[in-house]
Parts: structure tokens; C-alpha cells; sequence
């Protein structure tokens, strides 16, 4: 009895500052989302680039309109649209050719994962495919995205990230907006199909 008491005070305190965080964290969330815009606020020809060096892990997130990588942004309907979503997908699945890593940094892909309502969601309810769909219709945008890990075993070695064959791959793509986290910090870039070079 005595005990349960002297656990309440204990019991209440996280309680409670749990419930001020996550009030807090939804306030945050609708602001975030209010200033950046919601998908359907997307600029075409603009991704965003997220790259991430810590130790010898490598991360490397894209976000893009599907309309950079695919020229359009509806479900694939005809043969044309669905080969053009195979073609990205397949360009994508191969990120060493995208991103040209330093050979000498030896890098190996570690994991992966390709994420668009483009590429059809298998695993959804027929019914809940459809919802999705008429959503997508409403506000008519579509993001691919893609992320990637690497482990390089001579991560000294990455000095750079030449984003040239992306944008050559990707003609839809006119500017990346870049986060890079590295050794030396975190800094901000924009690379364009002329200014194409990344550094570490
Ligand atoms: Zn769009």
C-alpha cells in the first residue's frame, strides 16, 4: 500500500512532461508544415538532397517530384508512362552510377528504399489504393523518393560527390537543394546540371 503511494508521485511526473512534449512537438509539426508546404506545394524541378557522412557510414536521401524523374505525375496508365517509371526505378536502384562515389573511398550499398505512389503499392488493400489514388488526383503532385546507406571502408577518401550523371540521367532536374552533414559540419548547397560537384 505504502509503496504504491510513494510511486504515484514518480508515476505521475513523466506522465505529464510526455504529455507537454508531444503537444508541444504537434504544435511544431503544423508549423513545420504550414512554412515548408505539403506535397502538393512541390516545386518542379527542384529536389532536395540529403547527404549524411558519419564515421563510415554514408546516407544519402532524395526527395523529388516525380515529374523531375518521370516527366509526369499520375499513375501509370499506358505502356509509354509505365516504362518510363521502370526506366527511374531502375536508375535509381543503382545509386553508385547516380552519385559517383570515389572509387577509393570504397563504398558498398548497404541498404535501400525506393518510395512513390508511382510504383504502386502492393501490399495496400485494393479499396485503400484507390483512396490514395483519388488523393493523388486532387491535389495532381507525386514525389519519388529514394535512400540509400553505404558503408565505405575508406571514407577519408570521399572529398566529393559528383552529381553530373545524376543530372544527365534525370534531365528533369534543373537544381538540388543539398544538406550535407560531414566531418566538417553541416553547410548547405544548390547544385545545378552546371555546378555539379558536391564537397565534403
Ligand atoms: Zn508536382
Amino acid at each position: 500500500m505504502r509503496r504504491t503511494l510513494l510511486a504515484l508521485p514518480f508515476a505521475l511526473l513523466p506522465l505529464s512532461l510526455a504529455q507537454a512534449a508531444s503537444h508541444e512537438h504537434a504544435h511544431d509539426h503544423d508549423h513545420a508544415h504550414e512554412e515548408h508546404g505539403s506535397l502538393g506545394a512541390h516545386e518542379h524541378g527542384v529536389a532536395s538532397l540529403n547527404v549524411a557522412l558519419d564515421g563510415q557510414t554514408l546516407e544519402i536521401q532524395l526527395e523529388s517530384p516525380a515529374m523531375n524523374l518521370v516527366g509526369f505525375e499520375h499513375e501509370a496508365k499506358s505502356d509509354a508512362d509505365k516504362a518510363k517509371v521502370a526506366a527511374a526505378r531502375e536508375h535509381l536502384e543503382q545509386p553508385q552510377a547516380l552519385f559517383a562515389l570515389p572509387i577509393e573511398a570504397k563504398c558498398a550499398l548497404q541498404e535501400s528504399a525506393l518510395e512513390s505512389p508511382l510504383f504502386g503499392e502492393a501490399e495496400h488493400e485494393h479499396a485503400e489504393h484507390e483512396h490514395e489514388h483519388e488523393h493523388g488526383d486532387e491535389h495532381g503532385h507525386s514525389d519519388i523518393d529514394a535512400s540509400y546507406r553505404f558503408a565505405c571502408a575508406h571514407a577519408e577518401a570521399l572529398k566529393t560527390l559528383e552529381l553530373g550523371s545524376f543530372f544527365g540521367t534525370f534531365p528533369g532536374t534543373e537544381k538540388l537543394e543539398v544538406q550535407l552533414i560531414g566531418p566538417g559540419g553541416q553547410q548547405g548547397a544548390e547544385l545545378t546540371p552546371s555546378n555539379s560537384r558536391l564537397s565534403f
